[in-house]
């Protein structure tokens, strides 16, 4: 492995290895339905320039982004791959869909009815996925709408429709009575559609039972090394590290106060050590310590040591009085998401989830990629 740069602050490891067996690990799971990959927002913070050509290799057909440029960039790195839009067709940007070669997941009418006048102005079928609301009440055509554009068959026929998909709202808690009102839904709503493949679940949904398939899921945070679901583990291994580097470790004295607004004040001579990683990394405020509080943590060599006083933009305090001092000099490397703090339990630390942590890791950060296969 080449040496990190001296300058780095932080660097983030993403194993591409470990991103390429998960989806396989999922493919198999869900077999004989079909594993896409979600790959919006760069991969959800790893670098889809990266992630993309890997899940590919892996056997990966399929891929969904948000954004008609996440698409195009996707294209590029996947000729000859399927990629739905997400977000489907804004007003007006259906060439640039086209210019991606790019599926938009159309969820209301009118949205259905531009794409459709775009291919009879063109003279040809366009491929579309049409998204249909089962209870999420996010993006989706509900049953009127629904109804009302299977009516117009001369529209419709302009279509080649490729799937029909719908998005769960509590597919992590196995136990919510949701799940099933929205497989209910599905199943019905998607009877008066026109055939077409279906897809209902991503991370979460996938792990609830077999009948939440159908012929294509699509996960994306457990590909990344996400545990979403609750009701048990799902078979993937983590995939990222963070680490940040230790700026300065400073003697701080009975009483005196440490960060922004003086929240923590020490209880006994306490050793702190200054790390370069802040909010504009991704640890976000809500991991601040004052009196009282419990916040984040990192860990050094294997210890953990919490964050004390308020996280700034740049630089975390953390009090490494109990981590022995031969770890813990200029330069070394404290943990913020490892082996044993996983993007859950950071998330959970600062009142959001991994979801968060992941997609806003690190920009600054050196990345290094590990186990690509070149
Ligand atoms: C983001 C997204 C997914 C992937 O969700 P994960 O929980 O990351 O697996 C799947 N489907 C839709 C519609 C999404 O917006």
């Amino acid at each position: 492995m080449t040496a990190l740069p001296a300058s780095a602050t932080g660097v983030v490891t993403i194993d591409l290895g470990a991103i390429a067996a998960n989806w396989q690990a999922l493919a198999k799971l869900v077999s004989p339905a079909e594993c896409g990959a979600v790959v919006k927002a760069d991969a959800y913070g790893l670098g889809a320039g990266r992630v993309i050509p890997a899940l590919q290799s892996a056997g990966c057909r399929t891929f969904f982004v948000a954004t008609q440029p996440e698409a195009l960039q996707a294209r590029a790195l996947a000729r000859s791959a399927t990629i739905y839009v997400l977000d489907g067709l804004l007003p007006g940007a259906g060439e640039d869909l086209i210019a991606a070669a790019a599926i938009p997941v159309l969820s209301n009418g009118e949205a259905i009815r531009e794409w459709s006048a775009l291919a009879k102005a063109k003279d040809v079928r366009l491929p579309a996925a049409i998204q249909i609301d089962s209870g999420l009440n996010r993006l989706g055509l509900d049953e009127s709408a629904l109804s009302a554009i299977m009516t117009d068959g001369e529209m419709l026929s302009w279509l080649d429709l490729k799937l029909i998909m719908s998005h769960l709202a509590c597919a992590d808690d196995p136990d919510d009575a949701k799940n099933a009102a929205q497989l209910a839904a599905f199943r019905r709503l998607s009877s008066i559609s026109l055939p077409a493949p279906l897809s209902l679940a991503a991370s979460d949904g996938l792990m609830l039972s077999r009948d939440f398939h159908f012929d294509l899921v699509r996960p994306g945070y457990a590909l990344y090394g996400g545990q979403a679901f609750k009701g048990g583990a799902t078979p993937v291994r983590p995939v990222v590290k963070a680490e940040a580097r230790i700026l300065q470790v400073r003697e701080v004295p009975d009483g005196a106060t440490v960060g922004y607004s003086a929240t923590y004040s020490a209880k006994g001579t306490r050793r702190i050590a200054t790390v370069a990683a802040g909010y504009a990394d991704g640890l976000f405020r809500h991991l601040s310590a004052g009196d009282g509080e419990s916040g984040g943590q990192v860990s050094i060599d294997g210890r953990f040591a919490p964050i004390v006083g308020r996280v700034s933009m740049d630089l975390i305090t953390v009090d490494v009085t109990d981590v022995p001092t031969g770890s813990v000099g200029r330069g070394e490397m404290a943990c913020l998401i490892g082996p044993d703090l996983p993007i859950e339990a950071v998330g959970a630390a600062a009142g959001t989830i991994g979801y968060e942590v992941l997609t806003s890791l690190g920009r600054r950060f050196h990345r290094v990629y590990v186990n690509g296969g070149e």
